[in-house]
């Protein structure tokens, strides 16, 4: 992994620089949003005694929230108070954005956002990052993630100097937790400066089975239930090699599945042999938010430009529709998905 020098100098003078500091990720955060954002909290709280807030746009999934251990009090959820984090950003005279390519994917937050004048700094593994919108981009997408670019780019920095071992014990953790799950747990996405910032990062003490732990096997009882009755009785393939699985408002309900634990059931259908692309549906207030997977040679990133409203990275993406404009439930959902995928596996592979 390269990352110029040009960059960390500007990065240097900017954190230097700095008195307040936000961290801002995407709405609905993963493993990887709320790992980067912490993993950098820490370097900027802990080593450079900035005063630093992450703000999020809502909650991030339970099983991720260990990682949050060590920095009580550094989060500001703008779906339970805008107003403080919109004081909190406007005194900011320095703004990362994690693990998304452009504003527009803080949500509802972005409106936090607007008309501020201090620099950005986007680090980030999307496709199509709006450079235009930062002072300074890290932006990669041959990568795990964007907590595996963080490590580097921190890396890289004149106090670490190439050191793991200098980073604080919590940024290690962190990073290493968002490189697992936007891995799939090393499965998906890796490179070979993924193995190395992994092995970096366990050579530096990281607790890897602690995180695997937390991570895998502390899941409640209703998520795996939910799983298998999704996959017995809901999983539909197509002809053409497409998957769907839709968790409608009245399941949710019945099952009382929180936030984040539907995370990876997308993943199971793409290891069927002549499954092509995988769906999975979550009916939320007024849409369905939709993730897509697909194997290699079939395009995730467009089908979910194209038909969701969305995109993210080739091989998993996500998007969502707004039902009563462009579905009116879920069987019309369902018909839906049978017919873009049907396009879609016809013409564009
Ligand atoms: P997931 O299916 O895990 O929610 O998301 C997979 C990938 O797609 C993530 O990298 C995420 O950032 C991206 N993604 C998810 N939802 C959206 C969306 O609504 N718009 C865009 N542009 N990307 C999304
Ligand atoms: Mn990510």
């Amino acid at each position: 992994m390269n990352i110029g020098n040009e960059g960390i100098n500007t990065l240097e003078a900017l954190v230097r620089g700095a008195g307040n500091i936000g961290i801002a990720t995407h709405t609905h955060p993963d493993g990887d949003a709320i790992g980067s954002s912490v993993a950098l909290y820490h370097y900027l709280h802990d080593l450079h005694g900035k005063d630093v807030r992450i703000l999020l746009d809502n909650a991030l999934p339970e099983a991720a929230g260990f990682v949050l251990d060590h920095c009580t009090g550094c989060v500001i959820r703008y779906d339970h108070k805008p107003e403080d984090v919109r004081k909190w950003a406007s005194s900011c005279d320095l703004l990362f954005f994690l693990d998304l390519n452009g504003a527009h994917r803080t949500g509802e937050m972005a409106a936090a956002f607007e008309g501020l004048t201090a620099p950005r700094v986007l680090i980030d593994h999307h496709l199509n990052p709006q450079t235009e919108e930062f002072a300074l981009v890290f932006s990669e997408t041959e990568i795990s993630s964007a907590s595996e670019l963080l490590f580097h780019v921190l890396m890289a920095m004149p106090d670490i100097d190439g050191d793991a071992s200098k980073l604080p014990a919590a940024s290690l953790t962190a990073i290493m937790t968002g490189l697992t799950t936007d891995t799939n747990n090393f499965a998906n996405s890796t490179y070979p400066s993924t193995f190395q910032a992994a092995s970096s990062l366990i050579a530096a003490g990281v607790d890897r089975e602690a995180i695997i732990m937390h991570l895998y096997n502390s899941y409640p009882e209703r998520r795996i239930r939910l799983m298998g009755e999704l996959l017995h009785d809901r999983m539909v393939i197509t002809d053409k090699g497409a998957a769907y699985m839709i968790l409608d408002a009245a399941t949710r309900e019945r099952t009382g599945i929180r936030q984040g634990e539907t995370e990876a059931f997308v993943n199971i259908p793409l290891t069927i042999y002549n499954v092509r692309l995988s769906l999975f549906l979550k009916e939320e207030d007024g849409i369905f938010r939709v993730s897509i997977r697909s194997k290699k040679g079939t395009s995730a990133n467009r089908l979910a430009m194209k038909y969701f409203n969305g995109g993210g990275h080739e091989q998993a993406s996500g998007g969502k529709l707004t039902i009563g404009r462009e579905v009116m439930d879920a069987s019309d959902a369902a018909d839906y998905i049978r017919r873009v995928t049907d396009e879609f596996l016809t013409h564009e592979n």
